[in-house]
């Protein structure tokens, strides 16, 4: 324990990544710390939970399959804070199926970055020399513009594309498949300052910042109450929802919990925008900028293995994302910014994500679905549209002990697991300056 830190108590409200990241940043640094979260487990929208409550013995499914890259440094340190990064396993390869099954696969080879994809990037099947010439073209531009230009966050990275002059088939099969999964929206929505950044930090700015991490069990365990053994400060309280962060004589006095009341000298929100809203409207946080972009899992279990593939991006269909979660009989589907699916019902879309499976494996026309399962999370992410990531509120507020965190507010990085935890360590950050011993949690970028 350190300085005046000892003794002081900060609430920290919800209990997903940002929650948890600032939650285990203060209680390192010697805060005793109370985490609320309303559901009776911890992850917020990256968690897992049991298919049927009410049969233990049956599969617990991740709310929809949750990927990170080696980019992720932050994410990456707060696995390593509770001992769980060796779940975490890295793909070198990416692979690509077009309708057919005709396979294309990239991973880095020996050449040096900027050049470490060269091998594999000329034997792309679903590619054709003029595409490849684009994305190129491109790519070059996303090194010279990243760092550069000020007005990326004004544009649509739809506009960037055309701006140079990247061509039908590149922007469909390239820029768009891998984009608007990495940032859940599309093209045409989304500002261009967050698709120059994946592509600058994942795919040029380190060799192997790439390699795709996918947790090898189910995601609430990687947050499991034994990793936080040795957090003795931290004291975590699923199933306790906040009612009102209340506010008087322009400060937080009290969390109003459904016992009572619970006091602490210091209050981090870790809540969703809109959340934050309706518990702390004298806050006067700007949250009528946001909304909300969709995505939609889809979870099947055939009754035999219907590919080999641990994973791969499905090209000109409406699922983006393959994932074998169990030797080929369970199968995770992913759709981001998937609007046109918020209003099907659940059968049209298992009908349709078997139509489109078997244009790429053909097992699953002779395969017997024995189950299948749907999540619409049409509250997935907000919106990263341009002209927003300036108004994106940064973690301190006019309230001077209530402090914000959440993947939503300015953490430098879209909303993901990283911009989650980013936001936490930066909320943190400035618990430790408002009591005067600043210290420093978030790590630096790969570049
Ligand atoms: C379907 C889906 C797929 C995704 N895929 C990826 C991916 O592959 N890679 C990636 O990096 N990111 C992905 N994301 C985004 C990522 O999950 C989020 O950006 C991140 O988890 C947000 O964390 P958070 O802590 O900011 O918010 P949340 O996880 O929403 O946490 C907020 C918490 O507050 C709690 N809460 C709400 N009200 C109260 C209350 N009154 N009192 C107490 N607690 C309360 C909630 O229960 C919740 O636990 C995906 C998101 C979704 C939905």
């Amino acid at each position: 324990m350190t300085g005046q830190s000892a003794g002081r108590h900060v609430a920290v409200v919800g209990g997903g990544l940002a929650g948890l990241a600032a939650a285990a940043a203060l209680g390192s640094a010697g805060y005793k710390v109370t985490l609320f979260e309303a559901r009776p487990f911890l992850g917020g929208r990256a968690t897992s939970y049991p298919l049927n409550s009410a049969d233990s013995t049956g599969p617990t499914i991740d709310n929809c399959q949750h990927v990170l890259l080696r980019c992720c440094t932050n994410l990456l340190d707060f696995y390593r804070r509770l001992h769980a990064e060796h779940r975490i396993h890295f793909s070198r390869e990416f692979y690509w199926i077009e309708p057919g099954g005709r396979l294309s696969l990239m991973r880095a080879g020996m050449l040096p970055r900027p050049l470490h994809f060269t091998g594999s990037f000329t034997k792309l099947h679903f590619l054709s020399v003029r595409a490849k010439v684009d994305v190129a073209r491109g790519l070059l531009a996303v090194r010279r513009d990243y760092h550069r230009r000020d007005d990326l966050d004004q544009i649509s990275m739809f506009d960037w594309l055309r701006e140079k002059r990247q061509g039908a088939e590149a922007i469909e099969r390239f820029w768009r498949q891998v984009l608007v999964s990495a940032i859940n929206e599309d093209l045409e929505r989304m500002a261009a300052v967050h698709g120059l950044q994946v592509f600058w930090l994942g795919f040029l700015a380190r060799g192997d910042s790439y390699q795709m991490g996918i947790p090898s069990v189910p995601l609430a365990q990687l947050y499991s109450a034994d990793a936080w053994r040795e957090y003795p400060l931290v004291e975590l309280r699923p199933r306790c929802p906040a009612q009102e962060i209340e506010i008087a004589g322009g400060e937080v006095t009290s969390l109003k919990l459904q016992g009572g009341l619970f006091t602490a000298d210091a209050y981090v929100s870790a809540l969703p925008f809109e959340k934050l809203a309706a518990l702390a409207p004298q806050a006067k946080v700007k949250t009528d900028i946001f909304t909300h972009s969709p995505i939609t899992g889809i979870h099947l279990w055939f009754d035999r293995p219907i590919t080999r593939l641990p994973h791969a991006t499905l090209l000109d269909r409406t699922i983006q994302w393959m994932f074998n979660k169990e030797g080929g009989r369970h199968i995770q589907l992913v759709v981001s910014a998937s609007r046109k699916l918020v209003e099907m019902p659940r059968q049209e879309i298992i009908d349709l994500a078997l139509r489109e499976l078997t244009d790429f494996f053909p097992d699953v026309a002779s395969a017997r679905l024995e189950r299948a399962h749907v999540v619409k999370e049409i509250r997935a992410t907000f919106s990263a549209a341009p002209g927003l990531e300036h108004q994106r509120p940064v973690s301190v507020t006019a309230i001077p002990n209530l402090f914000l965190a959440g993947d939503w507010t300015r953490s430098g990085w879209p909303a993901t697991m990283e911009g989650a935890v980013r936001s936490g360590y930066l909320a943190a950050e400035a618990v430790t300056a408002h009591f005067g011993e600043p210290k420093r949690f978030l790590l630096p970028d790969v570049a």
